[in-house]
């Protein structure tokens, strides 16, 4: 265990707030607390690593002019989305696609820790004891090593029953680097649905340029269960080629795997009365598409606000209840086959102006925009997955088996390639 100067003890620490995990929701919570007048909070951070460098991308659409600015990997106003049958070109004005890699996050986190004097405890966190007043955040050994008047925990957990539909977003990334111009770094390909499709499930590639040399190219599933290490190497091998990309011009700089929650199981965003969820563990994963990036910065934005004012850091349920509904209803026709994946957002992106459908992703589109996209999708198969839904909530609600049932998210497949194969 490490703390601020170095410090080693056994007492507890005593601070006003305890972010417990400190990766991509903490990293953001760091920076926003930073930006916010919280002068005087004592805040500690528990996580056994100090995550920092580039162990993942986010991509996510905001509108420009905001705090994520000055880190931004790159941005585009126009993206593609393409089916074998066509290649549509949206333009997202007033919104933006942007990319951001981790290794800028977390240092603007560290950055913002040592302007707060965040005390840093390197040891994983265990239980969390919360007497209503108080949080006791205890390791392994039930050693207290945190009190806190709040928490907030984003370590990584199952959900707290299985769901009715568990899908896995699954992908593996290359960023590519070319020996010449090759990318277009103008436009992002955000879905490219011409991948060969699963028996069940979505697939999709996609392209982010962020020069006319280098980009990060990755094949994903939207699917049960994974693939082998050789199956997303073939996969993306695959997608690569489909892209018409010379391999003999290419070098894999870095490879990216992972693996997001696609479930309508519930994440449990306020577990005790002073413990708040955050992040994926927090319910931010919208079931639908993976995105989670959007609801942790709101979120963080919101506790941030919060603790300024004086007020309980408790940050609005990232997404709307209808918006959850809706989803497991959308994750559900995609499952039972009703419902084609690259057909179901064709016809999203055809039939709606793109920031409509990417606000409705992100959980801010009002009731009446939700009719209007929910018009374009087919009725007889919703309308089924609506009927399906419903039975299976009457099944949860008189089967107290179900309430049993557990399903945790596997961990990424990690192959062995070195980046410099090429
Ligand atoms: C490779 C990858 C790419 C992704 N790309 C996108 C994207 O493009 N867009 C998007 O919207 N979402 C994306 N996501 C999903 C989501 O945004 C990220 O997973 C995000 O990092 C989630 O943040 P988090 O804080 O919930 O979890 P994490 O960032 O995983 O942080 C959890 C932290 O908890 C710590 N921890 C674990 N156990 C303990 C313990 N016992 N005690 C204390 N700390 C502990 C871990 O060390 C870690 O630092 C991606 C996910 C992955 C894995």
């Amino acid at each position: 265990m490490w703390q601020r100067g170095g410090v080693h003890s056994s007492a507890p620490v005593d601070v006003d707030l305890a972010l417990v995990g400190g990766g991509g929701a903490a990293s953001l919570v760091l920076a926003a607390l930073d930006r916010h007048d919280v002068g005087g909070l004592r805040i500690a951070v528990v996580d056994p690593v100090h995550r920092r460098g580039q162990d993942r991308t986010w991509a996510f659409w905001d509108h420009p002019g905001n705090d994520l600015d000055p880190v931004l990997a790159a941005s585009w106003q126009q993206v593609e989305v393409a089916t074998p049958e066509r290649r549509r070109v949206l333009d997202l004005t007033p919104l933006r696609y942007a990319m951001l890699r981790s290794g800028p996050v977390y240092d603007r986190a560290a950055e913002a820790e040592r302007r707060l004097g965040v005390t840093r405890i390197g040891a994983p966190a265990d239980v969390l004891d919360d007497d209503g007043d108080r949080v006791t955040v205890r390791t392994g050994d039930g050693g207290p090593v945190v009190r806190a008047s709040w928490v907030l925990d984003s370590r990584p957990r199952p959900p707290r029953r299985a769901g009715r539909t568990n899908w896995l977003q699954h992908f593996r990334g290359w960023w590519l680097e070319a020996d010449g111009p090759l990318f277009d770094p103008s436009r992002a390909i955000l879905m490219d649905f011409r991948t060969p499709q699963p028996a069940r499930g979505v697939s999709f590639g996609y392209v982010l340029p962020v020069s006319d040399r280098y980009a990060l190219v990755e094949y994903t599933e939207f699917t049960p269960s994974l693939l082998t290490d050789a199956g997303y190497d073939a996969a993306l091998a695959g997608y690569r080629d489909l892209l018409g990309l010379d391999p003999s011009r290419l070098r894999v700089r870095e490879v990216e795997n992972g693996v997001i929650p696609m479930t309508d199981a519930p994440f449990d965003p306020r577990p005790s009365p002073r413990v708040v969820r955050l992040g994926t563990a927090g319910g931010a994963t919208r079931p639908s598409t993976g995105f989670t990036f959007s609801a942790m910065h709101r979120q963080a934005e919101q506790v941030a606000r919060a603790l300024a004012a004086g007020r309980p850091p408790v940050p609005a349920p990232a997404y709307p209840r209808r918006h959850r509904w809706m989803d497991a209803v959308a994750l559900r026709a995609l499952d039972r086959g009703g419902v084609g994946g690259p057909e179901f957002f064709d016809r999203l992106f055809d039939r709606n102006p793109a920031s409509r459908v990417l606000r409705f992703l992100d959980g801010t589109t009002t009731p009446a925009e939700e009719v209007a996209l929910m018009n374009t999708t087919r009725l007889v198969p919703m309308l089924a997955a609506t009927l399906g839904d419903a039975a299976g909530r009457l099944r949860d609600r008189v089967d107290p088996t179900r309430r049993g049932t557990t399903w945790t998210v596997p961990p990424a497949v990690v192959g062995d390639r070195s980046p410099a194969d090429g």
